[in-house]
């Protein structure tokens, strides 16, 4: 089986997905989209109103200011893969309920044990604290870390950008500050500032 051919299976059995109680009130599952060849993967929180209405990640306002920051960084949506910690929307996009992203974790592992990228970016606080517990987005955004064999690059989630002003200039600052690790995921080798408390983060 191709990548894409298992990033398919894997999304046709997301659509069927009654783990959590999230599927009774959810439109559409959203798997997740992108190239098979990703390098890097972008992991958001979860589908919002536009996002559950299409089945597709970050088509919403969040999802324009995310073309944004690719444009600025020479990246394009189509080569990169986006997906979320929980594949179906929460009632009202309240934040998921930690027992709803330990039922959901088993899919982004399946994606990221298909796709082995490079560099995963974080996008807010619950993809954040799957690869780093505890963590604080305010204090590690923009800064590289290695967990086990792969590179993440914690950021801001764009819909807080949109929110604040402030959170919107330093998500783009951490974007151009990290453009020349974006443009060349090989890189991510280099990073040497190494996170070893991970408890989750084992598939790969
Ligand atoms: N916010 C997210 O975290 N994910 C989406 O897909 C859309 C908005």
């Amino acid at each position: 089986m191709t990548k894409a051919e298992g990033l398919a299976t894997l999304a046709s059995e997301i659509e069927k997905c009654t783990r959590c109680d999230l599927y009774k009130s959810a439109t559409y599952a959203v798997a997740g989209e992108g190239a098979a060849s990703a390098k890097i993967v972008f992991i958001g929180e979860a589908p919002g109103f536009r996002e559950d209405a299409q089945g597709k990640p970050f088509v919403g306002s969040a999802g324009k200011l995310l073309d944004l920051l690719f444009s600025k960084v020479g990246l394009r949506r189509e080569e990169v893969f986006i997906t979320n910690m929980l594949k179906h929307r929460p009632p009202e996009n309240r934040d998921p309920f930690p027992a709803e992203i330990v039922a959901c974790n088993i899919w982004v592992e399946r994606q990221l044990a298909l796709l082995l990228p490079k560099i995963v970016v974080t996008l807010g606080k619950w993809s954040l604290n799957y690869y780093m517990p505890a963590k604080k987005i305010s204090e590690v955004h923009g800064k590289p870390a290695r967990v086990q064999n792969v590179a993440v690059l914690p950021m801001y989630h764009p819909a807080a950008a949109l929110r604040s002003s402030n959170i919107a200039r330093e998500l783009e600052n951490d974007f151009l500050k990290n453009k020349e690790l974006l443009q060349n995921p090989q890189k991510a080798d280099e990073v040497d500032n190494f996170f070893e408390e991970s408890g989750q983060a084992s598939l790969f």
